[in-house]
């Protein structure tokens, strides 16, 4: 049975990554500092196959026992935290990269480092493929995200190329679902919690910058066949299907039935115009492609909302 750590487990993506290696029989080790996880996402796991430990990954990583593979979620994801928590995010990005890295080296581990479409910045070619350098700001208020997971790119790279390390990359694009924290601070989260309580949803800027939305389910199918792959350059992974921010807030109006009227804020700086991933090497490399449509996928994200508010306090 093979044994597993994921960083950042108790996160949103790292969460569901849990579950579904747990349900193809691996043994899993979670590891995550809580400052953007929860446990409230790992609690459902009642399974004996697998254990939490909280740690901060920019610092020194010790398991014991054997690893077969080490997957680097642990990250700050939404534009607010990144903000709120600058250095943390380049810590983990460079640092707990570092780290994940020679851990894997020592257990002989495969590795898979959470890239992001980011590392495209604002990008000059649409849609974006993986042969595309980015046109990022490495001095703006995004780029310690931005350029910390180049970095975790670059070495990630370096450790295959010098070490021989078994690495994959995946670059994921924007991604909802369930578990997404309803103060997360990202559209769809933000859209939801307005609609849902009779907020007015904040636009920011006109609303016509774009992005390309993918469930969570779909999302982690192809990371878990990225990482069964032989593949060691970066793959895109994310849905194709490109919207404005504009036609998302009308979109979860219709969804949730909601009275709340659109409202248009300030542009954050350096937000991405456009958005949309070529996914033509992961189609045919991975046999994959997102198959949740918008609409189910928004459903579920929903009813998960819902049930979070209940308990929530603002
Ligand atoms: N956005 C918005 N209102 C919000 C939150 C986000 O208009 O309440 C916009 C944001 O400016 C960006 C897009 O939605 O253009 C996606 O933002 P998000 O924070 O979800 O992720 P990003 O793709 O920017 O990392």
């Amino acid at each position: 049975m093979p044994r597993t750590l994921i960083t950042g487990g108790a996160g949103f993506l790292g969460s569901h990554f849990c579950d579904y290696l747990l349900n193809k029989g691996h043994e899993v080790v979670c590891m995550d500092n809580l400052i953007t996880g929860s446990l409230e996402n790992i609690a459902h796991i009642k399974s004996n196959k697998f254990t939490f430990v909280k740690h901060n990954v920019a610092m020194h990583i010790k398991v014991d026992g054997p690893l077969d593979y080490v997957l680097h979620f642990a990250s700050p994801a939404s534009p607010i935290d990144y903000l709120e928590h600058p250095i943390p995010t380049l810590k983990v990005g460079s640092l707990g990269t570092h780290n994940a890295l020679g851990l894997a080296e020592a257990k002989r581990a495969a590795f898979l480092i959470a890239s992001t479409s980011e590392v495209y910045g604002d990008p000059l070619i649409h849609p974006q493929e993986e042969s595309y350098w980015g046109n990022v700001n490495p001095v703006g208020p995004r780029g310690v995200y931005d350029e910390a997971k180049r970095f975790a790119e670059a070495i990630t790279m370096a450790y295959h190329r010098e070490h021989g390390l078994d690495t994959k990359i995946v670059r994921i694009f924007n991604t909802y679902g369930p578990r997404m924290r309803i103060r997360d601070g990202r559209a769809i989260p933000n859209f939801l919690y307005q609609a849902l309580v009779g907020e007015d949803l904040t636009v920011y800027g006109d609303g016509s910058q774009t992005r390309s939305f993918c469930y969570v389910a779909d999302l982690i199918e192809g990371i878990f066949r990225l990482l069964m792959s032989p593949l060691h350059q970066p793959v895109n992974i994310g849905n194709p299907k490109e919207m404005t921010i504009r036609e998302m807030a009308e979109k979860i109006l219709q969804a949730t039935g909601s009275k709340s009227k659109i409202v248009y804020t300030p542009l954050p700086v350096d937000d991405p115009k456009v958005r949309q991933p070529n996914i033509d090497f992961a189609k045919k490399h991975l046999d994959w492609e997102p198959k949740v449509e918008l609409s189910d996928g928004l459903k579920t994200t929903m009813e998960y909302f819902k049930a979070k508010l209940n308990s929530f306090k603002p």
